[in-house]
């Protein structure tokens, strides 16, 4: 059998201070059959906690 294949992983970083507490705008949607509210549409608006502000987020290779 052949070995799975492990996809590399992404962590999202700030662009200002590189740190991994950011946050993006999203819409989450109601769903009946799990009860729980699901993410539905992401945007572009990034947040960092570090930096306290809006801040564009990087995709970094871990
Ligand atoms: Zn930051």
């Amino acid at each position: 059998m052949a070995e799975p294949k492990e996809e590399p992983k992404l962590r999202m970083v700030c662009e200002e201070c590189g740190s991994t507490d950011v946050m993006r705008d999203a819409w989450a949607v109601w769903d009946i059959e799990t009860q729980d509210w699901v993410l539905g549409a992401v945007f572009d608006y990034g947040h960092c906690d570090r930096c306290g502000r809006e801040t564009n987020i990087e995709e970094s290779l871990l």
